[in-house]
């Protein structure tokens, strides 16, 4: 035996995530403390970080680390400990199975899951594409001019609808209609939505004919909750002559065997995508979706892909409309809607690619079968059932034993809805088999029959007036990827177009393109938490619930705060409950009144737009040449509003990237006036285990945990965006009508459709928390703030760092100047964020929150090759700006107003200022090379001429 033996306790545990977590290797590390010029990162920490809030000592009471393997073993358990039993509850979720070839290669392949929202179109084209398809596939199935590019889910586009329909139409009455026979979870969202407008939301039987009085909208569901399908075209008819317009929540799979909701008179259609092929998973995430009616494109909220051409005059997508968008708009946005649900719109998209229509209809026909032999028997036994015209649907008359009948279903592995006591709803779908039906009629008391001899005596239980004549899904896209191999390739083929985390850092500023690590991203896939319906006893979801407790636990340990709920689907809507908190506070305690929100100028554009669907006034704050929050203007507009002062909202660290040293006494002031204070916490990013919002005078905050607990970004969703309040706002977090353990009695209501939200990736912060630990999650933190300050180090020479804080530091992020460069030059933001594509590498964040500049936020995850591969294309970048500066090339013909440029460009007479090699392989031919496949788009083209659909079949033909 020798004595350098290493004991094996010291080998046991194998690497710690950590160090897999955080790209920097410690002498790298020391690199880059040594140009920031500080010796350690607790040294950083003690300078960037203000005294004021810095927790010297703070020791976060999270777990001890686990491996990657430790982790799993518990998730597993987790898994273990949920059992999802065949959901025929319906309602919105259904049973549907994931093709393979896309739950691998979509849902499971970083190329799609680690992309970045497509502001930068010539590298997003593969995903705009699929978003393209999914748009045509909404439009197309709904019967409508434009659908958009999603929404978050069924019922919060049912409320945008009800919004859209108030701001477009003419009527100035506050009444909204909405069918009793909608789904119970839409009716409460909406519910909660118009509160605070002064909406008033009245719920009755509409196949009764419309009642008296003005109202300036409705909703119709199509099939209803009940899965009655209704002909609603006199009802829409006659709301249109009351001038009013109608909102149709409609099943996607049912249109294809339906008449159009278009077709017969809707101005919005919602619903959700979910069916196509995104598993339940206890709530979502899935993709909802909206389409309009010719003339509203305009007021369509969330985002819209349109089809333009390039530089070179060649097909090309990008994002349209964008100046609608809440970024831009701020308090007089369409909405507050931001990351919606990309990953899953892809994965519904594909599912239609990979279908067809004939294969949809199929799925659809036989679903609708299994409804109709399925109700045929019980009506056979003796069970009334309630509709004769019925999609996928039934409900039956059981007086006094649907507590019976559901307890018998579920004792044969089977969840029914139980409507009321005398009342049992059944959903079939594309996964419902004979031997379920043949369970369900065992648990009614029914002999079964075989099914296919039934089947021969049974018609179909859809109106004849109702059925589909019209074609859909027309356009090659749907007709050419049906074998597996085709869809493949043609995945491929897309996602080769595009820049995502697993070719380059992408250094968005305020928003955190950190590791998707895959042990976070494996249990999501995993059919114990995928195959639960949100609906479902709670004892199925056990294993679930327990993360959810740990997660919401250790998300107020990092936060300091109180209570959290997990429900918020997005930042966007954590911020209107945060909100929603606030107001509901202030009205428990008699403060009516209080309604003013303080926004700083710099503020993310949702945060106004949030306040606005809180029903509040938005009053701007100034912002100094410094960026910080102006005191004296604070002051000011505290005591004039000391009567009316319900909340402020500020970001931090600020969306200028530094620490303010105020924020203590910018809570204080707001307080002493009688207001609440809002931290937006989207960027925690820069202060887990260094400071805590809850500690140093905020209220409530949101996180995403699609920025800083490394749920990807998905092309643009899915995200979580929880919330965490001091105990004073916990009665007021949302809460579920479905579910009461999913919040407070005294609660808000529900913020999403399902109660805990986008559950089903919430394995991926656990996983995240329970890897890195206490100090695991402060390193990176350490790491994260430790890489922005390196780049803006070496780059401040070349494009100025526009805002510092406290000794000349950044916080996670830094602002790079261009204005005075392109004053000089004539290049501007947009031409460098180009040209970084040449170079193979992701644009930062443009133009945000100050115009003509680049925010770039690295983060801990990039080791120091990819920082200084980022830095040397900026540099090199700089030069190239100066020879245009020194006339070398000219102002019109030089490589960045050129970029970027395809293969296919090179390929064709060159008559440029500068060289092939110089447009391609700026850092010579060694360096990685990705080939955009369009050049520089015109975007204003597109937006004059609206194309948001793929071209009609002809155009091919043509
Ligand atoms: C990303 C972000 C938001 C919006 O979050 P979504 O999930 O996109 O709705 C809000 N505020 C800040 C500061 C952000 O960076």
């Amino acid at each position: 035996m020798t004595d350098d033996r290493i004991p094996l306790a010291a080998l046991e545990h194998g690497t710690p995530f950590a160090d897999r977590h955080v790209g920097p290797a410690p002498a790298e590390l020391a690199r880059m403390l040594d140009v920031i010029g500080v010796g350690s990162l607790e040294e950083l920490g003690r300078s960037a970080v203000p005294d004021a809030i810095r927790e010297d000592d703070l020791q976060l009471a999270l777990p001890e680390p686990a491996t990657e393997a430790a982790a799993l073993a518990e998730l597993r358990e987790l898994a273990r400990r949920c059992h999802p039993h065949t959901e025929m509850i319906g309602l919105g979720y259904y049973g549907t199975t994931t093709p393979p070839v896309i739950l691998r290669n979509v849902l499971e392949n970083p190329a799609w899951y680690t992309a970045y929202t497509p502001y930068q179109p010539e590298i997003s084209q593969g995903r705009l594409e699929a978003l393209l398809n999914f748009q045509t596939m909404v439009a197309d199935l709904a019967g409508m001019q434009v659908a958009n590019a999603s929404m978050l889910d069924e019922a919060t586009a049912a409320a945008e609808g009800m919004t859209l329909v108030r701001r477009a139409g003419k009527s100035k009455s506050p009444r909204f209609l909405v069918d009793a026979d909608t789904f119970p979870q839409t009716v409460a969202v909406i519910q909660t939505r118009a509160e605070p407008l002064g909406i008033e939301v009245v719920v009755a039987d509409l196949s009764e004919g419309l009642p008296e009085g003005e109202f300036f909208g409705a909703l119709l569901s199509y099939p209803g909750a009940s899965g009655a399908v209704r002909d609603h075209e006199a009802i829409i008819a006659e709301a249109h002559e009351r001038g009013a317009k109608v909102v149709v929540a409609a099943d996607l799979l049912a249109l294809t065997l339906l008449r159009a909701p278009g077709e017969i008179g809707a101005d919005v259609v919602v619903g959700s995508t979910q069916r196509f092929g995104v598993p339940m998973g206890f709530g979502g995430p899935h993709a909802g979706f909206m389409a309009v009616a010719k003339g509203l494109e305009r007021q369509l909220p969330g985002r819209l892909v349109g089809v333009s051409v390039d530089a070179d005059g060649n097909k090309a997508y990008r994002l349209a409309l964008q100046t609608r968008e809440q970024h831009i708009r701020r308090e007089k946005a369409t909405s507050n809607i931001c990351t919606a649900q990309v990953l899953l719109a892809v994965v519904a998209s594909m599912y239609a690619v990979y279908h067809g229509p004939a294969g949809l209809r199929a799925i659809a026909t036989r679903a609708h079968r299994m409804a109709a032999v399925l109700a045929e028997q019980l009506r056979r036994g003796g069970v009334e059932v309630l509709h004769r015209e019925f999609f996928d649907t039934i409900v039956a008359k059981v007086p006094g034993r649907a507590d019976e009948v559901v307890a018998a279903a579920r004792r044969g592995g089977i969840n029914l809805r139980r409507v009321d006591a005398d009342h049992v709803g059944v959903s079939c779908d594309e996964t419902t088999t004979r031997a379920h039906l043949a369970t369900v009629w065992q648990a009614f008391g029914v002999d079964g029959l075989d099914v296919d001899e039934l089947d021969a005596q049974t018609a179909d239980a859809l109106p004849a007036a109702l059925r589909r004549t019209s074609e859909y899904l027309t356009h090659p896209v749907f007709h050419t990827h049906h074998s597996e191999t085709s869809l493949l390739r043609y995945l491929r083929q897309l996602s080769d177009k595009d820049i995502a985390l697993d070719r380059s850092m992408i250094p968005l500023g305020s928003c955190t393109m950190k590791l998707n690590a895959t042990a976070e991203m494996e249990p999501i896939t995993w059919p114990e938490f995928g195959s639960l319906h949100p609906f479902a006893p709670a004892q199925d979801a056990e294993g679930l619930l327990s993360l959810v407790a740990d997660l919401e636990t250790w998300l107020a340990e990092v936060t300091g705060y109180d209570a959290v709920s997990l429900q918020p689907n997005a930042g966007s809507q954590g911020e209107f409950a945060g909100l929603l908190a606030i107001r509901a506070y202030h009205r428990s305690r008699g403060e009516t009144g209080r309604d003013v929100c303080l926004i700083p100028a710099s503020a993310h554009g949702t945060n106004a737009a949030s306040a606005v669907m809180a029903g509040m006034r938005v009053i701007v704050v100034r912002c100094d040449d410094q960026g910080n929050i102006e005191l004296d203007h604070l002051r000011e507009l505290v005591a004039e509003h000391a009567d009316d002062l319900a909340a402020i909202m500020i970001t931090y660290p600020s969306t200028h990237g530094v620490y303010e040293d105020t924020v203590r006494e910018v809570c204080g002031l707001v307080h002493d006036a009688g207001g609440q204070v809002y931290v937006d916490g989207a960027n925690l990013n820069a202060l887990i285990g260094l400071a805590r919002m809850g500690k140093f005078g905020s209220d409530v905050s949101h996180l995403n945990l699609h920025k800083t607990f490394c749920i990807p970004h998905g092309g643009g969703g899915p995200g979580v965006g929880p919330i965490g309040v001091r105990e004073h706002l916990a009665p007021f977090l949302p809460n579920h009508p479905l579910q009461p353990a999913a919040g407070p009695a005294t609660g808000v209501g529900p913020i999403s459709a399902a109660p805990w939200g986008s559950a089903s990736i919430l394995p991926i912060s656990w996983a995240y928390v329970r890897m890195m630990g206490a100090d695991g999650l402060r390193r990176a933190t350490l790491t994260a703030v430790a890489a922005a300050n390196y780049v803006a180090r070496r780059l401040n020479n070349y494009f100025p760092v526009l805002y510092t804080g406290k000794g000349g530091f950044v916080a996670h992020e830094c602002i790079l100047d261009l204005r005075q460069i392109s004053k000089t030059s004539g290049i501007t933001v947009d031409d460098v964020a180009k040209r970084l594509a040449d170079y193979g590498i992701h644009a930062p964040t443009m133009s945000f929150p100050v115009a003509g500049t680049l925010m770039v936020e690295p983060t801990e995850s990039e080791n120091l090759a990819e920082l200084d591969r980022f830095c040397e294309a900026m540099i090199a970048i700089r030069a190239e700006i100066d020879k245009v500066v020194a006339g070398q090339w000219p102002a019109d013909d030089n490589p960045l107003v050129g970029a970027p440029h395809t293969a296919a460009c090179l390929a064709q007479d060159w008559d440029h200022a500068y060289s092939r090699e110089e447009a391609a392989y700026p850092l010579g031919t060694g360096a990685p090379k990705v080939w955009p496949p369009v050049r520089r788009i015109d975007g204003a083209r597109g937006d004059r001429n609206l194309v948001c659909s793929c071209p009609p079949l002809d155009a091919y033909q043509s």
